[in-house]
């Protein structure tokens, strides 16, 4: 065991600070990686806060790592020392179920071990890519691209994969029209993968603030929803609505965007329960689903496509002492469009 340098979370509501976590030896499938990059999503912020649910304190966040290996053990094949490598939200799953055999390891029927704030296979509670170190199992590693910045990487390990499993698995693509609500970290992200897959896009945000890079982005459309005529102008409008916000959103009013047999997906997690009217669907035979993260093959495939289409994160790089300034600035939206931290300044913080 070793112990590593870490911005840790103290309790639900005190500021986060520098503090250390300890990492397991590295095991004979497992890769010790030094994290370069810690991007910072949303569910960080809401899984600290007790948004959803009690946590054990203390806790170190972080699932968008991107970093190199520099230590592998006797049984490892997939990654080498020197290999730049990336961990998102999932570290472990059960193997065994129907969903682990067919790649889609975030719903492991036993419940797959997230990458902080789980119960990992020996008692201790996971802890994230907020810090210097990580161990873990080689099979939960991604190969990254190097045609992909290198700090630009870590936001697609859940940002990116998060927007890119629905998109696929709802046949985004040339001849469907594609609404993104809410212009954030996973929502920039949508836009420019549903744009490179060929859809045509629309931005649906609470105000035009963010129009002009929006549009840079790759999205064909943009309108306010502060605005209550954009829900008459575009009713009925959408194969595929993506709702990306972190707060409860009128979801009737948005169903009624959507054209016959078309699906508003939520990847949202406010964690308030929803009321929706079953006339509003039955109004053109439409859908309302979720989705989680992806796979760990998903994964690895949608990393490929934003190499291949030259998709990538527009980020602000932040350090270790002015990660609870962004989180702020998280919470206020005031971020185009996600805060990176440089892990190197994780060990100069404490
Ligand atoms: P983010 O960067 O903070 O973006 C959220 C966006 O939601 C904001 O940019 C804003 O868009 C909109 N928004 C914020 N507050 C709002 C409010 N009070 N009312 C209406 N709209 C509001 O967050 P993120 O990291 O992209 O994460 C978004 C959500 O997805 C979070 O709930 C997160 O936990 C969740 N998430 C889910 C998964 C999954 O697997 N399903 C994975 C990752 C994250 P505009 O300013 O454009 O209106
Ligand atoms: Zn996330
Ligand atoms: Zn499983």
């Amino acid at each position: 065991m070793s112990t590593v340098a870490a911005i840790v979370a103290p309790s639900v509501d005190a500021p986060l600070e520098p503090g250390t976590v300890t990492r397991r030896e590295v095991g004979p499938k497992d890769v010790l990686i030094e994290i370069v990059w810690a991007g910072i999503c949303h569910s960080d912020i809401h899984t600290v806060r007790g948004d959803w649910g009690p946590q054990r304190y203390p806790l170190t966040v972080g699932h968008e790592i991107a970093g190199v290996v520099i230590e592998v053990g006797g049984e490892v094949t997939r990654h080498a020392v020197g290999d730049r490598v990336g961990v998102g939200c999932i570290v472990y799953s059960c193997r065994e179920c129907e969903n682990c055999l067919a790649g889609e390891e975030q719903y492991c029927l036993r419940g797959m071990t997230g990458t902080y704030g789980a119960v990992d296979r020996d008692g201790t509670v996971t802890q994230g890519g907020y810090s210097t170190h990580i161990v873990v199992d080689e099979d939960y590693v991604l190969r990254l691209p190097e045609t992909i910045p290198f700090e630009k990487a870590a936001p697609l390990l859940c940002a990116g994969i998060t927007t890119y499993s629905p998109l696929r698995h709802w046949n985004a693509g040339p001849g469907t029209r594609v609404a993104i609500i809410g212009l954030g970290g996973l929502g920039h992200m949508a836009v420019k993968i549903a744009h490179a897959l060929g859809a045509e896009v629309t931005v649906l945000s609470r105000t035009l603030d963010k129009r002009d890079d929006g549009l840079a982005l790759g999205a064909d459309h943009y309108y306010a929803t502060g605005d209550r005529a954009t829900f008459t102008e575009l009713a009925g409008s959408f194969d595929l609505i993506l709702n990306t916000i972190s707060a409860k959103l009128d979801m009737n009013a948005y169903l009624r965007l959507l054209s016959r047999n078309g699906a508003l997906v939520t990847v949202g997690a406010s964690a308030e329960p929803i009321r929706i009217s079953e006339f509003t669907l039955q109004a053109g035979r439409r859908s309302l689903a979720a989705s989680g993260i992806g796979g760990i093959a998903e994964t690895q495939e949608m990393l490929d496509f934003c190499a291949e289409h030259g998709v990538a994160p527009e980020v602000e790089i932040v350090t270790a002492d002015q990660v609870n300034e962004a989180w702020d600035r998280v919470l206020a939206s005031d971020v185009r469009f996600r805060f990176v931290i440089d892990a190197s300044t994780f060990a100069a913080a404490g």
